[in-house]
């Protein structure tokens, strides 16, 4: 069976939770049309809006 030869340390294992907790952050943009927050590369949930133009109708 293998076995390590190191030790982990501790920067490497904090590095490694940090990474994890990267993943579940999730991050927001303001819309430039109604300067709502809302998630980069998508249409806006609120006005429907993307790249500067309307492509939901919201109502
Ligand atoms: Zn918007």
């Amino acid at each position: 069976m293998a076995v390590p030869k190191r030790r982990t340390s501790k920067t490497r294992k904090n590095k490694r939770r940090a990474s994890a907790y990267r993943l579940n952050k999730s991050t927001y943009v303001e819309c430039p049309n109604c300067h709502e927050p809302m998630l980069p590369h998508r249409v806006c949930p609120s006005c429907g809006y993307h790249k500067g133009k309307e492509v939901l109708e919201l109502n």
